[in-house]
């Protein structure tokens, strides 16, 4: 298999190449070029940590190797938002075609067992899911949605008492997203980035 340079430095540091390594090199360099650069863009992802290590190699903001790991669970996989613009591409995974099969995923268990023909089936499993990740359309398999947010400036005094959108009370700031007034923890990217 022929892995493009970059990812097989990163692998080489990494110590292994795994689907995850390259899931997060493929899509960082994605967002790369549709940012047009990351040095205005900040990252998060959830899952494996392979995707993360791989996202730290490209992340610029707010510091070098600067990736959020979010706290709760999300709805997406990675997030991107470019702070001075407020756009914000959101990732979703087609888990269906970035992960192993159950019947090669089942093999794990016996790869100790020490029979080749395993390990190779298995290793081929890896290898075929790598090149698809690596050389596919990442639109096939992943979803990408570009979303537009901004922190809303208002006085304490003007501040309503309650989320208009999910009713949570004692809320400090207030964004828009896509049109839509909501609080930093229903509005679907990082809270902890929406500050005012
Ligand atoms: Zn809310």
């Amino acid at each position: 298999m022929l892995v493009p340079l970059e990812l097989a430095m990163l692998a080489r540091k990494n110590i292994h190449l795994s689907p995850e390594l390259a899931l997060g090199w493929r899509l960082g360099r994605y967002a790369h070029d549709w940012f047009d650069g990351l040095d205005q863009v900040r990252i998060a992802a959830c899952g494996h940590e392979d995707i993360l290590t791989a996202l730290r190699r490209l992340a610029r903001c707010p510091e070098q190797g600067s990736v959020t790991r979010p706290a709760g669970p999300r709805s997406w996989d990675i997030l991107f938002l470019h702070h001075l613009t407020g756009t914000a591409l959101k990732m979703v995974f087609l888990k269906r075609l970035t992960t192993l099969s159950p019947a090669l995923k089942g093999l794990e268990g016996k790869l100790d067992d020490g029979d080749p023909e395993i390990v190779l089936m298995y290793q081929d499993g890896i290898n075929e899911l790598i090149s698809t990740i690596v050389t596919a359309d990442p639109a096939s398999f992943c979803q990408f949605s570009e979303i537009r947010c901004r922190v809303v400036q208002l006085d304490a005094a003007k501040r309503p008492v309650r989320c208009p959108e999910c009713l949570a009370q004692d809320i400090d700031r207030l964004v828009e997203v896509e049109n839509h007034i909501r609080c930093p923890s229903c509005a679907g990217l990082e809270p902890e980035w929406l500050a005012a």
